[in-house]
Parts: C-alpha cells; structure tokens; sequence
C-alpha cells in the first residue's frame, strides 16, 4: 500500500474552528483554571487548535447552572409542544450547517468526510427531530385499583443528567445522549472526548442561537479522570449517562454508589458475533461482513468483529473477504477513500498491539497487518483466519480495522460461541432461511440482531447491551426510560359508585 497519498483540497473556512470554550449557563467561558489542551489532526499528527480544559471546578459551575435550570427554570414546566419547538429549530441549524459540521468531524476524528455527510450529520439531525416529536407525547397511564381510588401515573424527568461521550462518533453520540435528555425536560451537562471536542462544542454554540434557556444544556470538554470523573461523582447529579470503554463504565457504576445513587445507564464495548449461514449470499455476505466490522475504521462499539462462516462456504469467502480487505482504499480522509486514520496514536498502537499479538498467538493473518506510511494513524485492513478461542484478538475488543475469521458447522454451535463473551451488544447473521434467522435472533444473547444487513442505526430502533455491553437503551422510545422517572399519583373517591 503506498504511504503517499494525495493531498486533499479542503475549504479552509469549513475547517477553522469556532468554538474552543466551555458551555456554563448559556455563556462560552474559558476553564477556572485558565487551562487548554491541544486536539490532534489524526491524518498528520499536528495540533489543530487549542481548546479550554474543564475539571472539577467547571463541572461543579455546569451543575449548578443544570440545578438552577431544572429546580426553577422553565425547561421542565413548559409544555412538551413548546420545547420541542426548540429542539426542531435546533435541528434546522444543525443541517444548515452540515457541511461545516461534516468538515469538523471529518478534520477532529478522521472519518472519511463522505461519512460524515451522509451518516453522522444527517443521523444526528434526524435524531433532534425524533425525539422533539416525543416531547408531547409522553404520559402515564389510569391504574384501576381495588379500592375506591383514582390513580394514575406521571413519567417526570429526572432532573440533572451528566453524560459522558466518546471520541468515535462525537456528534452522534452527543445527539444519543442530549435528544432524549432534553426532549422530556432534564437539564444536560455534556462532557465530550478529549480527543474530539471541536463538533461537541460548535454544537453547543448552535444549541443556544436555537434559544435553549441558559442552564439547560451545558457542554464541557476535559478529560475522563478529571472531568468525567467529577461529573460522575457530582451529588447534584441526578443521573449519568455514558458511551465508551467497559473498564470506565464499571467506575461510573461505582462512582454513583459512592456518591448519591444517582441513575446510571451505560452503553460499553462489544464483541459482536456475526454469522455466515451456507445458504447466505456469499458476495452480499462478504460485503455487508465488510462493512460490519470495517466501518468507521473498525471504531465501533457493535463492530462485527468475530466473524463465523459455514464450513460449505469458508474457503470461497475467505478468498473473497481477504480479496475485499486488499481493495479497501485507505487515505487522507478529505479524499474520495472507504478508510482514514485511527483517531490517536495510542488507538493505532493498541490496534498495532493486537495485529502483533495475533500473529504471535499463531493466528494467520491473510492481509493487512502493518502501519500505512509513517505520519498520521493509518493502519492497513487486516484479516486473520485459524483464530482460536484462548488468542486476545478473539476475545478483546480491539477497536480497529482487523477482521477475525472463523469457520462453522453447526448451527447450535455457532450459537453457543457467539454467547460465550462477556459482551452482548449486536450480531449480524445472514441466511436466506426464516426459521434460521428466527432461531438465530432469539438464541444470541445480545441488544440488537441485525439479519441480512448490519449498522442499521435508524433513529428509532433502541441500541443497548446485553451483559457487559451495557445498562439502558439509547435511541428509540426505550431511551425515554433512561430519562424519566414514574411518580404514582393515588386519592380517594368521594362518590365510589361511578
Ligand atoms: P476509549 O478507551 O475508547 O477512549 P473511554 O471509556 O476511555 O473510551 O472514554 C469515553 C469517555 O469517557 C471519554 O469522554 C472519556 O474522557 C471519559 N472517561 C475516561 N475515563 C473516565 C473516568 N474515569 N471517569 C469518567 N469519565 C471517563
């Protein structure tokens, strides 16, 4: 693979960021601290800009704003219809403002910008006017009781939600967390990646021209054991969401228990199982398996990363799998290319890590396995075949562009090693059979399973864990149970007979 590539004609204005500070009650402020980090262009290892650096003390300034918004404020009285007025105004900014947005994070995390234009913006635009949509329709139900009661129920907000988002999809992730949220009237203090603000921050800047009151929405970027750490401990906080790493989720967990116990929902890492039947497809099956793990530089939580085919069909596909992995087109991410870098040098380390590990553990790796060039975090698609169970790329979550192959024979089987992990976020299977996909789709243990395609992420459809993925459901109407809370309402009948 050349490690020359051409060099990309970007508009410089759609790459110039405008929001470097933090989001504390309606005004743009630097740090208490006065302190900055540096964001990295992953394509060429250099600084882009530097950005305010929050820590305990802005977290607690950003919780006391959400207090204030949510204990007084009108946010959470208002009528549904009127907030979500906002949020739909909110999100015609955002789209008027795609191409800027889809530079940013194209320039911030490395995605190829075709992606960020036909995937993260409009999904994260698309997602505003979802959950505005549920703002007036969310109410509880009239219980009949034994007694001579009326009771019913109300489904409340919960007041002050912290939320912590990774760097892999960071205006998506920050439209998961902040459209439900805000939605049923919660206040928000968003923290975003350390190594991805620039979108997360810009995004705040359109929030508040859309006229969310001060207070409501709040957005801070720092760094997960500074500022993460102390949003998860904030008392004031009522509950915490949070998308990354399954080793940070457990301290969230414990964060709240010692704390104040607040609500905790989590969506972690994955292992996903995706299952190539014989009578599957084959070419579809390669494609769409292809696009199942390679996706987003294989930096994806639901990432299809082990990889069982039918013993009918293993050779052919392994060919046309290995073969699809050689044409991937790798480069800068300005340009017309399937793949750009990792986003830091310590992720394409940790994927360098695994390639070396798999070769070491006495997998074959098929294609792939190096470095792309020697400046920005290019790593080349990578497949390998004789994976065995005791080997860390079959069992780690590896976040990178490196494919596991495995061969089946049986279907219980199959079922049986695709469970057996700790996580259980997605699957995908292909067949063209009904009662294998049935059997399939009810055995695996996992939040989500994909039949005949794969990263289908409509606004409506819930995304969570099974197991060590995660707690809660983002997207769809399950994410309205990670933000409301049921209040039971009961008084008694004067006239019992009607
Ligand atoms: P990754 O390993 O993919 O970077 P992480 O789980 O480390 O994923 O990060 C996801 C988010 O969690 C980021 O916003 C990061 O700053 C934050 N984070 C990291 N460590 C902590 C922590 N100890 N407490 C709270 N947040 C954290």
């Amino acid at each position: 693979r050349s490690s020359t590539f051409t060099s990309s004609q970007v508009d410089a204005a759609l790459i110039t960021p405008r929001a470097t500070k933090l989001l504390i009650d309606g005004h743009f402020v630097d740090a208490v601290s006065g302190k900055t980090f540096q964001t990295i262009d992953p394509r060429n290892e250099t600084p882009i800009c530097n950005i305010a650096e929050a820590d305990a003390a802005d977290v607690d300034k950003a919780v006391k704003a959400a207090r204030k918004a949510f204990d007084h404020g009108h946010w959470p009285r208002m009528g549904g219809k009127e907030r979500a007025k906002i949020m739909y105004r909110f999100a015609d900014l955002l789209e008027e403002h795609a191409e800027e947005l889809a530079h940013l994070e194209t320039l911030d995390n490395g995605k190829p910008l075709f992606f960020s234009k036909v995937a993260d913006v409009p999904l994260t635009v698309s997602h505003f006017r979802y959950f505005a949509g549920w703002a007036d329709k969310l109410h509880g139900h009239t219980i009949p009781v034994s007694t001579s009661h009326l009771a019913y129920t109300l489904h409340e907000p919960i007041g002050v939600v912290g939320q912590i988002i990774p760097w892999n999809f960071p205006l998506l992730m920050a439209a998961w967390k902040l459209a439900p949220a805000l939605a049923v009237g919660n206040t928000c203090v968003l923290k975003v990646a350390e190594q991805t603000p620039l979108t997360g921050l810009r995004l705040a800047q359109l929030a508040m021209e859309a006229g969310f009151p001060p207070g409501v929405l709040n957005v801070l970027s720092g760094f997960g054991e500074t500022a993460g750490q102390a949003l998860a401990m904030h008392n004031q906080v009522d509950k915490i969401a949070f998308t990354g790493s399954t080793e940070v989720g457990k301290t969230i967990q414990m964060a709240s228990g010692m704390s104040n116990l607040k609500r905790v929902s989590l969506e972690l890492g994955g292992k996903s199982a995706a299952i190539v039947c014989a009578d599957a497809d084959v070419d579809k099956a390669v494609e769409e398996s292809h696009f199942a793990l390679f996706f987003n530089m294989g930096q994806c939580c639901c990432a299809g990363s082990r990889l069982y085919v039918h013993e009918d069909i293993y050779d052919e596909f392994v060919e046309k799998a290995v073969a699809r992995a050689q044409k991937r087109t790798v480069g800068d991410p300005f340009t017309d290319v399937e793949q750009g870098p990792q986003v830091s040098e310590e992720q394409m380390k940790k994927v360098l890590g695994f390639i070396g590990k798999g070769v070491e553990e006495g997998a074959t790796m098929r294609v792939g396995g190096a470095r792309v060039g020697d400046k920005g975090y290019y790593v080349e698609p990578t497949v390998f075949t004789d994976v065995e169970p005791n080997m860390s790329i079959y069992k780690d979550e590896i976040f990178g562009p490196v494919m596991t192959i495995m061969k089946f024979s049986d279907l219980n089987d199959v079922i049986d090693r695709a469970n057996a992990n700790p996580y259980g976020l997605a699957a995908g299977v292909w067949t063209s059979s009904l009662d294998t996909a049935n059997t399939v789709s009810r055995a695996l243990r996992c939040g989500t399973v994909w039949i005949n395609c794969y990263n289908n992420f409509d606004d409506a459809l819930p995304f969570g864990g099974y197991k060590m993925s995660g707690i809660g459901r983002d997207k769809g109407m399950y994410a309205l149970e990670n933000y409301t809370q049921v209040k039971t309402v009961c008084t008694p009948l004067n006239n019992p007979t009607w």
